[in-house]
């Protein structure tokens, strides 16, 4: 059977994952080092020059990247933003215009806004569930990106990954999915359309919270060639040591998300109703806006819920601070459960932005412990929240 005809969560730990050959040793090791032996000027073993170039841990996870992602190449980063910048370093150049949903991760508008934008592109923040709106906001012959994000960061928006790319392919646009909150386990993508997929390995890939990452993977060889020469050429390249831990999360990514995503689905209907929230912000419940088409484009509905308190920013703020088992932190997709307040942490860079949280809204990375723990903590934090508003 060929590499490609596994299902995904082999591949997830056999797809780039070649024992040693010289030992036997079952794990690929962690090649920490930065410049190979040749023998002779240019006789390189494997290809291997100097690390920024490749180094086989690098390597062992582009490959699994690519397969997992059902690309013709990964690119594995020292960020996710840093990834964000080669991709849109590939495919711009001054004078070219990127639309961009309007409810992305604050660190993606600000390097659009704060690099990108200085250095002579256009940007418009769009609503993409409104596919009139993307239309309207497409410049023919300048638009050179659709930036898309489903489910978005903090609202949980679920925005129809075909139907976009559909429509940006129309105008020659390159369609670019951030898939970090979903992960390809939930969703993929480069077969919905989409022409690149950018991640930060940091969340769910990752897993652990142990370790920072990004990667490109791209449908295409030419846009590979670009890409690959600005992880070269500019450097921001994965060590080793980040890339094996990555590899290693990688393996259980399938099982993790399956928990993450019962565990949220089972918080996010027992929340429903709470006499403190508001709206609870979870693709999975029937009453969400995009709960049909999230069905439909995903294995299921995964590990974020946000909420709305119906207090406001006092709530808000109290609540954030009142859990013990959701440790109150930026990032998410570990195996541990968090809780953030976004208008102050995640996304405090787009303040005043069309992109700005409302100040009542929390965000829960829902961890895989135990979900009557996570339920309880949560009910007895909400307990807080009223009685401090009483
Ligand atoms: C965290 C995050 C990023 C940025 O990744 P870093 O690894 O922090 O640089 C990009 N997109 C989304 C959706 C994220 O959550």
């Amino acid at each position: 059977m060929s590499e490609e005809q596994y299902g995904f969560s082999t591949r997830a730990i056999t797809a780039g994952q070649h024992f040693d050959p010289t030992t036997g040793a079952v794990v690929p090791p962690v090649y920490l080092t930065s410049t190979f032996v040749q023998d002779g000027i240019g006789g390189f073993r494997g290809g291997y020059e100097y690390a920024r170039g490749g180094n086989p841990t690098r390597d062992s996870l582009q490959e699994q990247l690519a397969s997992l992602e059902g690309g013709v190449k990964a690119f594995s980063f020292a960020s996710g933003l840093a990834a964000e910048d080669a991709l849109l370093r590939a495919v711009l150049t001054p004078g070219d215009h990127i639309v961009m949903g309007n409810d992305v991760y604050g660190g993606t508008h600000r390097l659009v806004n704060r690099v990108f934008v200085p250095w002579g592109i256009d940007l418009d923040v769009v609503e993409l569930t409104d596919l009139d709106r993307v239309r309207a906001a497409i410049r023919p012959g300048s638009t050179k990106v659709l930036w898309i994000e489903t489910p978005t960061n903090p609202l949980m928006k679920i925005n129809d990954i075909a139907a976009l790319a559909e429509l940006g392919h129309e105008f020659g646009v390159l369609v670019v999915v951030d898939n970090t909150f979903a992960s390809p386990y939930l969703q993929q993508p480069i077969a919905l359309g989409a022409d690149a997929v950018i991640h930060s390995t940091t969340k769910y890939l990752g897993g652990h919270s142990d370790v920072v990452g990004g990667a490109v993977v791209v449908n295409d060889e030419e846009l590979a060639a670009k890409v690959g020469f600005l992880q070269f050429g500019v450097g921001a390249v994965s060590g080793p040591l980040d890339a094996w831990l990555t590899i290693r999360g990688i393996k259980t990514l399938a099982v993790r998300l399956d928990r993450h995503s019962s565990n949220a689905q089972s918080i996010a209907e027992s929340l429903t109703g709470h006499p403190a929230i508001e709206t609870v912000y979870y693709p999975g419940l029937p009453t969400h806006p995009g709960h049909d088409l999230a069905s439909r484009q995903m294995k299921a509905f995964g590990g974020m819920i946000s909420l709305g308190l119906a207090g406001g920013e006092v709530a808000a703020r109290k609540l954030a601070e009142s859990t013990e088992l959701f440790q109150l932190a930026e990032s998410l997709g570990g195996v541990e459960s968090l809780i953030g307040y976004p208008s102050e942490m995640t996304h405090a860079s787009v303040r005043g932005t069309e992109l700005e949280v409302a100040p009542n809204i929390v965000r829960l990375s829902v961890g895989i412990e135990d979900v009557a723990d996570l339920t309880a903590d949560l009910l007895t934090a909400l307990d807080r929240v009223t009685a401090a508003s009483r």
